[in-house]
């Protein structure tokens, strides 16, 4: 399917950011998008690459009562001879796939969707920031728009992408989160939609996040929903533990995310010849590793922020103090190496960046 590019005019182009060290995060998009349309009858359809604008749908639109709506997070980057990278998009345009099987949602072809990202990107190439750490995020999305009350799966369904330029996400350098423990509200369970990026996910996890950030937390971590025992997952990404010399992080066993930073983190680790153990830890076997001094590191990843030490977790009224509170040398290795090969400023032993432009 060829794309059609319809390009903004002149005079309705917006006026770039001036200022790389405040772009924060999904504040700012660019002057276009990428839309495709989908029905039952046809498939997908008239996919266009337009100036950005504002979405009509009808007030019975299916995504807005049923929640059938998913979404992906990926960055381009641009590396320091104005070369553009992409970091495993494949990986995301599968995970996208997975999620819209999930929600009985229209899957879309990988070509188009790769596609589509490369060319969106290479046409907004001049919003991609320069300064260290900065990218642009891109968000595809899929909505359902049948426009219909009763519960069944949507016959119509919208994907679109955009684009914006981000910050970096330490700017002054690696800082340590605090974390809490949610002992009382759970994230998802198995055989529930935990493992996909569905939007109902987010709005679940908010109330917790809430009495979180309330108490002077960054984010949550969350416990399995049966035991309340097993950890799972920090706020929207996944978590590893190091004890004594051994990586741990949860298995995928339907209730998180599989995410592409986290099997990034894993195969680098590994290539080290550092073991890793993808086992279910309780917070019983954590507070033992932190009270016999075994617990080295504990970090996050994602694509937002590649790893992100964590420095405190709150259990139950306890606040534990990992590492005293400093940055574990196998998070920094780990940031280090996934940043630069994101950047191109190192080889790619495992073929994960894809040049677009330059
Ligand atoms: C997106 C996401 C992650 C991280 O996935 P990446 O592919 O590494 O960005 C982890 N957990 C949740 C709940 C997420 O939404």
């Amino acid at each position: 399917m060829e794309i059609r590019i319809v390009q903004a005019t002149p005079d309705k182009l917006k006026q770039k950011p001036t200022d790389e060290s405040k772009l924060g995060f999904g504040k700012i998009f660019t002057d276009h998008f990428f839309t495709v349309k989908y029905h039952g009858d046809k498939g997908w359809y008239d996919p266009v690459i337009e100036p950005y604008r504002s979405l009509e749908l009808d007030p019975t639109a299916m995504c807005l009562h049923y929640g059938q709506e998913i979404f992906e997070g990926l960055k381009a980057y641009r590396g320091k001879n104005d070369e553009i990278f992409l970091f495993r998009p494949t990986e995301n345009i599968k995970r996208m796939n997975a999620s819209a099987e999930r929600l009985c949602m229209a899957t879309i072809d990988p070509d188009l969707v790769m596609d589509a990202i490369r060319k969106l990107v290479i046409l907004e190439k001049g919003w991609i920031p320069r300064g260290e750490g900065t990218s642009m995020y891109i968000r595809p999305t899929m909505i359902a728009t049948e426009p219909a009350l009763g519960v069944h799966p949507s016959n119509e369904y919208l994907f679109f992408i955009v684009v914006g330029p981000v910050g970096a996400y330490y700017p002054e350098g690696f800082s340590p989160t605090k974390i809490f423990v949610s002992d009382e509200y759970v994230r998802a369970a198995r055989g529930g939609i935990g493992a996909i990026k569905a939007a109902g996910n987010y709005a679940a996890s908010l109330f917790a996040s809430r009495i979180a950030i309330d108490q002077g937390y960054t984010q949550v971590l969350w416990l399995d929903a049966i035991q309340r025992k097993y950890v799972e997952e920090v706020g929207t990404s996944n978590i590893f533990f190091v004890i004594n010399d051994e990586l741990f992080t949860p298995p995928l066993a339907g209730t998180i995310l599989p995410g592409i930073t986290r099997d990034s983190v894993i195969r680098l680790a590994r290539s080290w010849g550092i073991k890793v153990d993808e086992k279910s830890l309780s917070m019983e076997e954590i507070v033992a590793a932190q009270a016999d001094g075994s617990l080295k590191e504990v970090f996050a990843s994602g694509t937002a922020a590649i790893v992100s030490p964590v420095g405190q977790i709150n259990y139950k009224g306890q606040v534990y103090v990992i590492n005293g509170g400093g940055i574990g040398s196998l998070t920094q290795k780990l940031y280090n190496e996934i940043l630069q090969i994101q950047y191109g400023e190192k080889e790619d032993p495992f073929g994960w960046r894809v040049k677009i432009s330059g």
